[in-house]
């Protein structure tokens, strides 16, 4: 679990707010969800058998003895949150959540118990429209932060019960190929076969490419469903694999799956996934609604911004103000105020704590200020403020302080 702090801190910030405004763009609506839920709404949704809701799941016993567990993902969240509230009878929704999720993972770089999400979700629509809307959305977010090289991949994982006969294919031909399965596999054998296909080891990656591919085993409607999706991204010139073995770590997916990878993260490639999850609202209680959705991480993001050195928004002030002497920072303190009044966007930096006009002057420069303001005794005195540009030639220059407001809009503009 992380402190985001200094450096780190503005990349956050630009990820968020670029996320924000492109989601906002497309319709989509910020949802607020709690950080606890019920444990029986993870196992519900996530699948008992699977690694999240066995292994890494933080939960406890509240006072009055329910199970609750800090949220692992906030997708069961917003279902959740739709049905307690009616969100989905007779309407589609556009929602987006932000914020932490906890894992108890064996921690590693990109890997962490707390990270951090941007989701986004769309209830009601079947696609395969929709699908293509939030692959877009994505990829115009990577382009929008000046991230290039991300790759995305596609799969189809048909519906419950095309998947379970190509589940039945698999475990055939696994079982015949079981000496070569490494113990871990011969445990998912049994109960979740298909995150086999999932296995890093490069032992099994021979077994895993001559299984039986998924893609060959849908029903016609899921596979118009892909071929739609497909054609839809090709016309919006976004390239994509498609890899029969992705399949996802979690049970609700049903039909279009994707995940954008880069190489230049290691082991921890993945920074968006998603799919589609059109049995969970009904499984959950609600009535049967389509949806889909995706999560990106934003730790991993943040380092793929900091390594492509994206420009940033330091928080630098427009203006610092140096104050010497006692009479100066009362006077100085007024000033700024009303300087705010008539700017409400400016940066505005006062010096606080006193100090020499050296010293200040120094603390001016290294703040990344344009300007500095400068008010010292004899300013007082003649009611004015001495302006100092800080980055550039320009000559120091003096102005009233009714004057004061105008000349600093001037001089930023
Ligand atoms: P992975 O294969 O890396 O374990 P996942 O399939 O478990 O990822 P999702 O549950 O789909 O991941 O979450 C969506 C995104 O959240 C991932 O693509 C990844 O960027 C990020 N993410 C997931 N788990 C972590 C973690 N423990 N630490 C940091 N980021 C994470
Ligand atoms: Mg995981």
């Amino acid at each position: 679990m992380n402190d985001v702090f200094g450096d780190a801190a503005p990349y956050w910030d630009r990820l968020e707010s670029a996320a924000q405004s492109l989601l906002r763009g497309y319709g989509y609506h910020e949802i607020r969800l709690p950080l606890l839920e019920r444990t029986e709404l993870f196992k519900r949704s996530i699948g008992v058998e699977t690694d999240v809701v066995q292994k890494e799941m933080y939960t406890f016993d509240s006072r009055g003895n329910t199970s609750l567990t800090l949220r692992p993902e906030a997708t069961a969240s917003c279902v959740r949150a739709c049905i307690t509230h009616g969100l989905l009878h007779n309407q589609r929704q556009r929602l987006w959540y932000r914020g932490p999720m906890f894992r108890y993972e064996r921690p590693q770089k990109g890997r962490y118990r707390q990270f951090h999400q941007i989701g986004a979700e769309a209830f009601g629509f079947v696609g395969p429209d929709v699908d293509a809307e939030l692959i877009f959305l994505s990829a115009r977010l990577w382009r929008v932060l000046g991230l290039e090289n991300l790759s995305l991949q596609i799969n189809s994982l048909g519906t419950p019960e095309s998947r379970l006969v190509y589940r039945e294919r698999l475990v055939d031909y696994l079982n015949a190929q079981k000496k070569l399965l490494d113990e871990d596999s011969r445990k998912r054998l049994q109960v979740n076969p298909m995150r086999i296909l999932d296995s890093k080891n490069p032992d099994m990656q021979e077994v895993i490419s001559g299984a039986p591919r998924i893609t060959d085993y849908l029903d016609e409607e899921s596979a118009n469903h892909f071929g739609t999706l497909k054609t839809l991204l090709t016309d919006a010139d976004v390239a994509y694999t498609v890899n029969p073995k992705l399949v996802r770590g979690l049970d609700y997916y049903t039909r279009t799956v994707f995940e954008w990878e880069t190489d230049q993260l290691g082991a921890q490639g993945a920074v968006c996934s998603g799919g589609r999850y059109d049995g969970l609202v009904e499984q959950l209680g609600g009535k049967p609604t389509p949806a889909i959705g995706w999560a990106l991480g934003i730790e991993r993001l943040v380092e793929l911004m900091q390594m492509a050195d994206s420009a940033i928004d330091t928080g630098a002030p427009d203006v610092y103000f140096v104050m010497v002497g006692d009479a100066a920072m009362q006077v100085g303190l007024s000033l700024s105020e009303q300087l705010r009044d008539r700017l409400p966007d400016l940066r505005l930096w006062n010096h606080c704590g006193g100090g020499s006009f050296k010293s200040q002057l120094r603390a001016a420069d290294r703040s990344g200020a344009r300007l500095a303001l400068i008010l010292g005794d004899s300013e007082v005195e003649r009611s004015v403020v001495a302006i100092k540009p800080l980055r550039s030639d320009d000559a120091q220059a003096s102005c009233s302080w009714g004057e004061l407001g105008e000349r600093v809009a001037a001089f930023l503009t």
